[in-house]
């Protein structure tokens, strides 16, 4: 029986035992001063561990928090500074956009005002000529006319200004 029971101790004190374990070993308890003894050491070595272990694993969580804390506070200076980077970055980006703009607004505005010159221009031109030729259909006739005199007209100078040329 004792030696039995020796081998329920441990488990007895961790409370794993069912209750016929259990009443067994208490009987044996109340005969048995090995066993009495072997039990206060058994429970003596289990608060000893307990207390190591809880002393060992305090300070692990305290640690372990106080990494955490500290990563935590590098992250939002990092994201603080990124903020600021970016900020820094974007208002930089746009000083350079408005000074190249005011840089170059000048040229713009000198290309743009040609290109509109030549375009009002162009069109008042082309407007005028419409206006003649649609409001005086004649013109046309005429217009064509003459157009085609000073061809012929050009095409026998160039013809006489070659001739000349290949005589004389
Ligand atoms: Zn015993």
């Amino acid at each position: 029986m004792h030696e039995y029971v020796e081998e329920l101790l441990s488990p007895y004190i961790d409370d794993e035992l069912n209750s016929e374990e259990r009443k067994a070993v208490e009987q044996h308890l109340k005969t048995c001063k090995q066993c009495r003894e072997e039990v206060e050491d058994l429970r003596f070595l289990k608060t000893q561990m307990l207390s190591a272990y809880k002393t060992i694993e305090i300070p692990d969580i305290g640690f372990e928090q106080e990494v955490i804390r500290k990563i935590q506070i590098l992250e939002a200076e990092n994201r603080k500074a990124f903020s600021w980077k970016f900020c820094t970055a974007l208002v930089i980006g746009i000083l350079v956009i408005i000074f190249a703009l005011l840089k170059l607004s000048p040229i713009l505005y000198a290309s743009l005002r040609v290109v509109y010159t030549l375009f009002a221009v162009g069109t008042r031109i082309t407007h005028a000529l419409l206006v003649i030729v649609s409001d005086v259909p004649y013109l046309l006739g005429a217009f064509i006319i003459v157009t085609l005199i000073l061809i012929v007209i050009s095409g026998w100078s160039v013809r006489r200004l070659f001739g000349t040329k290949t005589t004389g």
